[in-house]
């Protein structure tokens, strides 16, 4: 397996850590994204920085797609699907859902290529320090699992299938709601009269008590807001978990309710802000 080349396409918050990681590790890198000036970055690590995803796919072992939303994804993959390699493999990270997931593997599976459906956990940092948590599922392959072991700190294999999105769902309703409690948290406090920080200390210590509701109060208080995941991002998401949870029988009411939070938070002009800003939605009348 010498010699790796991953064509990576979509180098945002995720993908441009990601691909910094895999040069440092000494696999090629092929860089593609729709705004180039935010690819050139890695030409100083290596990458070979490519004007077209279908240029950066030709000649690489594994495609790693990692944009914005299905929409992106399946536009992109279009053109690139006929240029990939025979034998080259299409790992999708992005965050698509499962009804997108599902038509992807059935893209790859008409041109032949081999498709894993790989989302991730972690954020910015993690994505930095190489300790995303990679979910799997797919065919097992080894070029692949060679870049999970450089881009995270485990990787969960869940099933055969597109299993892997449908429980980066589960995980990201849990997280879109742990973040909007804590900014309705913040906000009730605040229209109570009290200061908020008596929250964080009402809970300290107990089991109530998560470092995620400390992180993101501390990133509303202090208007710390560049993104590690932008609301618009966030908002996406939410919609995913909640249009996926009612096709597959469900009643996701908390995620539709935090997703109407998050398309305020956009409204009100947030949404390229971290999506702890989801507070502001709460905070106004
Ligand atoms: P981001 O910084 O906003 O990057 C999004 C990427 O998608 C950019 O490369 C953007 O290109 C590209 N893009 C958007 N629309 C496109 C289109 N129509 N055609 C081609 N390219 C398009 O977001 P991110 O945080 O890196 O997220 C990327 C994916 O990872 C998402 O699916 C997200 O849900 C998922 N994710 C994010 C996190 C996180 O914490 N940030 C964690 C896990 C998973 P431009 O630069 O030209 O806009």
């Amino acid at each position: 397996m010498d010699n790796l080349t991953v064509a990576v396409l979509g180098t945002g918050i995720m993908g441009e850590p990601i691909a910094r990681n895999l040069l440092r590790a000494g696999i090629g890198v092929r860089a593609w994204n729709r705004t180039r000036a935010k690819a050139e970055p890695l030409a100083a690590d290596g990458a070979i920085v490519c004007d077209e995803p279908a240029e950066a796919a030709a000649g690489a072992d594994v495609v790693v797609t990692m944009l914005h939303d299905g929409d992106s994804v399946e536009e992109v993959m279009a053109g690139v699907l006929p240029a990939m390699e025979e034998g080259a493999v299409w790992a999708q990270m992005s965050t698509v859902g499962a009804e997108a997931a599902d038509r992807f593997a059935e893209m790859a599976r008409k041109r032949e290529v081999l498709f894993l459906d790989c989302p991730v956990l972690g954020t910015r940092k993690p994505a930095e320090d190489g300790a995303l948590v990679v979910l799997a599922s797919g065919p097992r392959d080894e070029r692949v699992e060679k870049i999970f072991d450089v881009i995270g700190s485990r990787t969960q294999w869940v099933g055969d299938g597109t299993e892997a999105s449908r429980l980066k769902l589960v995980v990201n309703g849990w997280v879109l709601t742990l973040t909007a409690g804590v900014g309705e948290a913040i906000a009730l406090a605040e229209v109570f009269g009290l200061d908020p920080r008596f929250f964080l200390e009402a809970i300290e210590g107990g089991l109530l008590d998560v470092p995620y509701a400390r992180i993101k109060s501390d990133a509303v208080l202090k208007r710390e807001l560049t993104p590690s995941f932008k609301a618009v991002t966030a908002a996406k998401d939410a919609a995913l978990v909640a249009s996926a949870g009612r096709a597959a029988g469900a009643t996701p009411r908390i995620a539709e309710a935090v997703c109407d939070q998050l398309h305020r938070t956009v409204e009100l002009g947030h949404g390229d802000e971290d999506m702890a800003a989801v507070y502001f939605a709460a905070r106004q009348a």
